[in-house]
């Protein structure tokens, strides 16, 4: 090489890292917004009523990518929270369901509750909460790192799950809400021994209350062309409504729904979850100095609403419309507090949904129902009809794994492997099993095809089970209304995703990118060192250099 050639190329790599490493020319806040349930093709079914403000704000002046996936099973609330913000999959960061078989203790446990820890804001139970069983480290976990904890993290949702699993294990705080007879947004004695000021403000107002009232579409009916009619036979609805049709009076119904829990199935849950966001920017000051804070907020809204009346109907449809306005409130509240090129935010989804297969069927497309129970039930059988004996080999079945019993096994000098196989017979031969892995092709290979490598990204050695079974395309095991996910199919993988603000290209990715993209590309952004057991890949063309 030319020496000048080699000057003036240092010089110029010189430019680009000061430009990127030197904390002036950071953002001063990540916002990460994770939709609960949100598929991508939302953006387009509804695109024409979309504000300019809100989603489509940050489609067309963002990098919003077409073809983002999750990239392993199960596609629950839990680990899709956890491969956000992780940068992995449950393989690594361990958290393989919402709820699994904890096979030491031999009970069922959920994937953020801690008994160790106490209620702050209530007197109920629900506060009993921890990221512990998370294994690997948060982008936002690195970010305190980094710099020195002076960059804060606050992790908002209704769910909280939501609001734990992103923040990570060194998040300032994260708050849920309580729903019930209170409707107060809570948190752990994990976080804090009370609530701040701006909390106690919060839930001593009449803000969640107030929002128990008529929930009607917000344009008119007529012009929701882009889902199904509003009365059929394929929606749940509330307790003392006989019909899933609007308007629902909110407040009447409130009465035998839980009291202000109903307002989690209606778009005023996204409504007090935004509100609660801007007072936490407000409270603490998020954005304004030079360590990065980060801000996640999930709406989890959005899935109760998908379970209760399913991704073709008009509460989802007018759901995602308002969610639209509550996002283009949040990002002028955003430019005005924080500062327009001050910020960065990304927006994705937890998982997706499938339509609900009662209402494929109707329209001739293969679909169904699987029921767990009874499956278990015939396995057993069956074992017992080979073996010429009672034996209770399988100790539970979840998320769709078997948990042998391995001591009945030795107890009966059976080996695992052999049980192994010959249920992988019996369930290749069973109605609506589409495939089978064992814990030895996991373990001893690596699986080459689309729901293979899924499920082996899903499966964490220690925690998982002894098989696992994947179901046929649009087969769910849950009641026959409303819609549900999960598995490795595409209406549940396919998940919207966008980038924004600082150090953002304007673009359109057509590649397939994975979920667990998002946290190394955040981390490069801010040149902090990846989560510890990342295993993303950078989002190169999304992110522009040439501005930082
Ligand atoms: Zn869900």
């Amino acid at each position: 090489m030319r020496p000048t050639i080699f000057i003036l190329l240092t010089l110029f790599s010189l430019n680009q890292l000061n430009a990127q490493f030197s904390k002036k020319k950071e953002p001063k806040l990540i916002i990460g917004i994770v939709v609960d349930q949100m598929r991508y093709d939302y953006l387009s079914r509804f695109y024409d009523d979309l504000s300019d403000k809100g989603f489509k704000k940050l489609m067309q002046e963002g990098f919003f990518h077409k073809n983002a996936h999750f990239n392993y099973v199960p596609t629950y609330t839990g680990p899709g929270h956890a491969a956000v913000h992780t940068g992995t999959t449950p393989a690594n960061n361990g958290i393989i369901g919402n709820d699994w078989f904890n096979k030491t203790s031999g009970e069922s446990v959920y994937c953020v509750g801690d008994p160790s820890q106490e209620t702050i804001g209530t007197n109920s139970k629900k506060g009993k909460m921890s990221p512990h069983r998370l294994l690997s480290t948060t982008m936002a976990d690195q970010n305190r790192l980094h710099t020195q904890f002076r960059g804060k993290t606050i992790s908002i949702s209704i769910k909280d799950r939501g609001a734990i699993l992103p923040g990570g294990h060194s998040a300032n705080a994260a708050y849920w809400y309580e729903g019930g007879k209170n409707g107060d947004f809570i948190s752990s004695s994990y976080y804090m021994e009370e609530l701040p000021e701006w909390v106690d403000d919060f839930n001593q107002s009449d803000i969640v209350e107030e929002h128990l009232k008529v929930w009607n579409t917000l344009l008119p009916m007529n012009e929701y062309d882009e889902s199904g009619s509003d009365e059929n036979e394929f929606e749940f609805g509330f307790k003392g409504k006989e019909k899933a049709t609007f308007p629902y009076d909110l407040k009447e119904l409130a009465k035998n729904n839980g009291g202000l829990d109903i307002l989690k199935y209606t778009p005023y849950g996204n409504d007090i979850v935004a509100e609660f966001a801007k007072r936490a920017i407000n409270g603490e000051d998020l954005g304004q100095d030079d360590a990065t804070d980060f801000l996640l907020v999930s709406f989890s809204s959005t899935d109760y609403a998908g379970h209760n009346f399913g991704v073709n109907s008009k509460e989802v449809h007018d759901m995602y419309l308002r969610l639209d306005r509550n996002l283009a409130s949040f990002i002028k509240y955003l430019e005005e507090k924080v500062g327009k090129d001050e910020f960065t935010l990304f927006l994705t989804a937890d998982h997706g949904a499938v339509h609900v297969p009662n209402y494929l069927r109707s329209k001739k497309i293969r679909a169904g129902y699987f029921d767990t129970d009874k499956l278990k039930v015939d396995i057993e059988e069956y074992i017992n009809s080979y073996f010429g004996k009672d034996l209770e080999l399988i100790r539970r079945i979840s998320n769709q794994q078997l948990f042998f019993d391995h001591q009945e096994l030795r107890a009966n000098n059976i080996k695992n492997s052999d049980l192994q196989t010959l249920l992988t017979d019996y369930l290749l031969s069973y109605p609506k099993v589409n495939r089978v892995f064992t814990r030895d092709m996991i373990m001893h290979g690596n699986q080459t095809d689309r729901v293979g490598k899924l499920v082996q990204r899903g499966f964490h050695q220690k925690r998982s089970g002894d098989i696992i079974y994947a179901l046929e395309p649009a087969i769910i095991s849950y009641p026959p209304k409303g819609s549900t996910h999960g598995s490795s199919m595409n209406y549940d993988t396919q998940i919207p995703l966008i980038f924004y603000g600082k150090g953002i290209k304007r673009g359109i990715g057509l590649n397939k990118r994975h979920i667990t993209d998002i946290a190394p590309t955040i981390s490069d952004l801010l040149g902090i060192a990846f989560p510890n057991a990342n295993t993303g890949n950078v989002i190169t063309e999304a992110l522009d250099k040439g501005q930082r």
